[in-house]
């Protein structure tokens, strides 16, 4: 496809107004013409081929609005689109971040109420929405922690995190100065018990838990996990990523959970494509309600009022007080919804991924076996084995059948891995036909291995030099 540039003639022009009769102003003495470019090079198209050219671009995009996107861990599920409409109400958009309290006492009031729906689904004492997505509220719950360990005149150098946690789990905690110590999964897909005891000491400030994790599997000891970390003196923190497996049925602060961060843009269905726009708020324990970033907001006789009055606290990690129309979306969401809607959705999402983990279970390795909640994990290791088609070969591949592939290569501990995570909203025919294709590359794989090494057929551009484009990426079009 051209770019706008080649498209581009000498004069042509998408605009097309009356002569001006005003005076011209003579540029050259009306401004300091150090300031003046004339080397632009813009692109000068007719109106009509502009349209055409941005349009037709973004029909070679892929988004859940098009088809099924069954990314794992990173829930893409469907948002419904009243949460947008909520969100682009004028009184959400038009009012500016510096009005007064008092002439945004409705905002002030979904903000309050959002924090208590969250304590209440979580079973948490206080939630902040201050953070901009998952990892800066992880940022946030490990920033708490550690000043948590600073008042009680503590100084514990560790965390321990499990070898199935995402990236930005270690990050967090090397981030605020703590050594990152790796926990072993059993062979349950669980957290091996025994190597958390040898690792479990007085130094640790706290263990990172993703629950489910990210092999969609339920912690099935988190009593016994929970006691472990308490009885040297940790706290329990809560990677909360994963909770579409779970609204409604467990809650993270009657497991024993200290802290989690939310993902609203995961969780409670807001658009995060091309990676944002976020939220990810935290929630506490009474135990660390003190630390809470400020302002918080509080509720008085005189309405609803932002307060810095809590003199433990971390301070401020964001300018502002969030994402705020990422939070109206996920208020919009568990409002329409209520408290059933959410348990039911959830309910279909642990089902929509068993029943691809059944259908694909003949075709795939399947190295846990087990039930399991909002997503399933595969290998492609029989296939490696067998035809020498790799995990990466299969995803290209699904892009001709029309779906996005799922995260594939994670987590680390399976080799091959192929993350299928459907989310709720996928009928029946939806999945069958997603596994019809999964089943018809399998057979691909043994009798036509090079259709899916020279896989995405129907794309574009094929296949890009991973390494060379995250290394040398070449992003800008000169005119030769
Ligand atoms: C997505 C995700 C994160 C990071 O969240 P962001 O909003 O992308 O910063 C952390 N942990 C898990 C398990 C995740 O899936």
């Amino acid at each position: 496809m051209e770019l706008i540039f080649e498209k581009s003639k000498p004069g042509r022009s998408s605009v097309s107004i009356q002569q001006s009769d005003v005076p011209a102003t003579d540029i050259d003495t009306a401004i300091d013409k150090k300031y003046l470019r004339t080397e632009l090079d813009l692109p000068e198209v007719a109106e009509v081929d502009l349209i055409r050219h941005y349009t037709n671009l973004s029909r070679r995009n892929f988004g859940v609005d098009l088809g099924f996107y069954p990314l794992g861990s990173c829930t893409m599920k469907y948002n419904p689109k009243v949460n947008e409409s909520a969100a682009s109400l004028p009184g959400f958009t038009g009012l500016h971040p510096y009005a007064a309290d008092k002439m945004a006492q409705g905002n002030l009031q979904l903000i309050y109420e959002m924090q208590q729906y969250l304590s209440n689904i979580f079973g948490m004492a206080q939630f902040t929405l201050q953070p901009a997505a998952g990892a800066h509220g992880e940022l946030t719950g490990v920033m708490m922690i550690k000043k948590y360990f600073e008042k009680q005149g503590e100084k514990r150098h560790r965390i321990i995190i499990p070898d199935t946690a995402h990236g930005t789990n270690p990050a967090s905690g090397a981030l605020c100065g703590f050594e990152t110590i790796t926990l072993r999964s059993n062979n349950e897909g669980g957290v091996d018990i025994e190597h958390l005891k040898s690792l479990m000491t007085e130094d640790v400030a706290a263990l990172m838990l993703t629950n489910p994790n990210t092999l969609g599997l339920f912690e099935r000891n988190i009593e016994e996990v929970s006691r472990i970390v308490y009885g040297k003196g940790g706290l329990l923190y809560g990677d909360g990523a994963n909770a579409n497996a779970f609204l409604g049925i467990a809650r993270p602060g009657d497991l024993g959970f200290d802290v989690i961060q939310l993902n609203l843009h995961k969780t409670f269905s807001t658009p995060h494509g091309g990676g944002g726009p976020g939220s990810g708020p935290v929630g506490v324990s009474k135990s660390l309600i003190d630390y809470l970033p400020v302002p918080q907001i509080v509720k008085t006789a005189d309405g609803y009022q932002w307060s810095d009055n809590f003199p433990d606290t971390i301070g401020r990690v964001r300018t502002f007080y969030g994402n705020f129309n990422v939070i109206v979306k996920a208020y919009t969401y568990i409002r329409s919804l209520g408290a059933e809607g959410l348990r039911h959705a959830t309910e279909m999402a642990v089902l929509n991924a068993n029943y691809i983990k059944e259908k694909l279970k003949p075709y795939f390795d399947l190295p846990y076996d087990r039930v399991c909640m909002h997503e399933c994990v595969f290998s492609g290791k029989r296939q490696v084995a067998e035809s020498g088609v790799h995990t990466t070969d299969i995803a290209k591949r699904l892009i001709d059948f029309g779906y996005h592939p799922p995260t594939i290569y994670f987590p680390l501990i399976v080799p091959e891995a192929i993350m299928i995570e459907p989310t709720e909203t996928e009928s029946k025919e939806t999945l069958d036909a997603f596994c019809e294709a999964m089943i018809t590359i399998a057979c691909e794989a043994k009798e036509n291995p090079q259709i899916l090494k020279d896989a995405p057929l129907s794309t574009e551009i094929n296949r890009l030099d991973e390494v060379l484009a995250a290394r040398k990426p070449d992003v800008c079009w000169k005119k030769t």
